[in-house]
């Protein structure tokens, strides 16, 4: 008679922090530069733009937007068997799949739609960023970009969460990240890339949150539930 009680229980423990952060089961860990993790609450494991973070944990796959060395340390990643590291043509060592964007691939049971994202210091075809989805989320990674009118087309896509970079020198800024977050129609935001030179920036990512709507700034090396 004890265990439906349990259970019971334990059920309405796990809806309360579900309030404060609709929970897909995936959590997202922030290291700094536009690095990520994500991983499903069944452990699959992808990391977005390795640069200097934690990657102990073995992802099943790699996800670089473009070939600058702050976002393709791919060799820093543990890997499982099979783990597949994805990035544009020449941008990622031992790259297993060079992407294009527009042409949607899927590993692991993780789909993804390499998009565009370029600007000025990122020459489009050589830079890309990324929807993926994954545990019932669909989560957008910006790369490298500035608001592009191709962002509008993304508004279709249900993005719950949208990783927009906010440097204002290499890309675009925050008020202008805060823009693209209501032009991608994205549900929840988060800034990254926010230092021109650092792993973050305070001042730009308190300026996306200002800004945008259900923006969440995630420290270095936090970890929060998507
Ligand atoms: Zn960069």
């Amino acid at each position: 008679m004890q265990k439906p009680f349990a259970a019971f229980l334990s059920l309405g423990l796990l809806a309360m922090p579900a309030e404060a952060a609709p929970s897909g089961g995936v959590t997202l860990t922030y290291y700094g530069r536009a690095s990520v993790k994500l991983r499903t609450a069944g452990g699959l494991v992808v990391y977005v733009d390795p640069f200097k973070g934690d990657y102990a944990e073995p992802a099943d796959l790699i996800l670089v937007t473009h070939g600058h060395d702050d976002h393709n340390q791919v060799g820093k990643v543990a890997r499982k068997p099979g783990c597949v590291v994805a990035a544009p043509a020449g941008a990622a060592a031992k790259a297993d799949l060079a992407v294009v964007e527009g042409r949607p691939f899927e590993a692991a049971g993780i789909r993804v739609l390499p998009v565009a994202a370029y600007n000025k210091n990122h020459a489009r075809g050589e830079s890309v960023g990324y929807l993926i989805e994954l545990g019932g989320l669909v989560v957008y990674h910006s790369g490298d970009s500035s608001r592009q009118p191709e962002m509008a087309e993304l508004a279709s896509r249900k993005i719950d969460w949208a990783l927009l970079c906010t440097d204002g020198y290499w890309n675009m800024g925050p008020a202008e990240a805060a823009e693209c977050a209501a032009l991608v129609k994205a549900k929840r935001s988060i800034p990254i890339h926010s230092s021109p030179n650092g792993l973050s920036d305070a001042a730009n990512e308190k300026a996306f949150a200002a800004a945008a709507p259900g923006a969440l700034v995630v420290p270095v090396g936090g970890s929060v539930g998507l």
